[in-house]
């Protein structure tokens, strides 16, 4: 019985999780094409026809309507649908790492975790959709950390300075020596969720970038459908690692440590 209601609730996490990234999907394309986030209801972008509430049902709509619009057809992009479904796991990770807190559902620090992972989301799919990382989001991830500062005591303020530019300023510094090595944006990533992690955090971090990154790049140039010229956008491998660092990055560390001996 008892597995039964714990099985519950964590449904209701991931609905409720899910229908807040569910905004974020507004939020991801209307953001770059500056149009307003809070105003107009949502429609569809082919047929313009303003979609009724059994069509937003976060997950299941895209599914029972087979990712297309019921109006005219077109295909609706994977993107809503992963987006939520990321919405729904982040907002499980977080209460099942930070604890549910007093109100029996997610714990402040929890918040802040399945915040930062709702940011990088956001800046994730805008940058794979414009390759721009827009400035407003690492303003958010710096507010974000001084919440952190009180909430993560064990994170202290020389542990968050370091942690600002441990990654940041090596990629400063080569993509000074290489022009375009690393977008300002993804640097700006990086210090700002250093602030917010902390060094320790920021090792694994960049470590899970590069090498889902770099799988990405081997896979797209084997297939032929990038060349060694083309740009791609770093920040969705980014924000992967970061996720994963805010979740359990220092026990990545601890562990990476203690296998080595170091
Ligand atoms: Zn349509």
């Amino acid at each position: 019985m008892l597995t039964v209601l714990i099985g519950i609730l964590y449904l209701f996490r991931f609905i409720f999780g899910a229908c807040i990234f569910s905004f974020l999907t507004v939020v991801i394309y209307r953001f770059p094409k500056g149009e307003n986030l809070v105003y107009g209801r949502s429609h569809c972008p082919g047929c313009g026809r303003t979609l009724s509430a059994g069509e937003l049902i976060p997950c299941i709509s895209y599914l029972v309507q087979g990712g297309k619009c019921l109006g005219c057809g077109m295909k609706i992009s994977k993107q809503y649908f992963l987006t939520e479904c990321l919405g729904g796991i982040a907002f499980i990770l977080s209460s099942a790492y930070f604890g549910s807190g007093e109100s029996g559902f997610l714990s402040l620090r929890g918040w802040i975790a399945f915040i930062y992972m709702g940011i990088l989301t956001v800046v994730a799919f805008i940058d794979w959709n414009t390759k721009i990382i827009y400035d407003r989001f690492h303003i958010a991830i710096v507010l974000l950390g001084i919440a952190a500062v009180w909430l993560f005591p064990e994170h202290t303020l020389t542990d968050r300075l370091l942690g600002a530019v441990i990654i940041s300023a090596p990629m400063l510094i080569l993509s000074l020596l290489i022009p375009g090595a690393f977008g300002g944006g993804d640097i700006k990533l990086m210090a700002a969720s250093g602030w917010l992690l902390g060094y320790r955090a920021m090792i694994p971090a960049i470590f899970i970038g590069i090498l889902t990154g770099g799988i990405y790049c081997i896979w797209m140039l084997a297939r032929g459908k990038m060349t060694r010229k083309d740009r791609f956008a770093f920040g969705p491998f980014l924000a992967i690692g970061l996720a994963a660092a805010c979740i359990c990055g220092d026990q990545m560390l601890e562990w990476y440590l203690s296998v080595w001996q170091i």
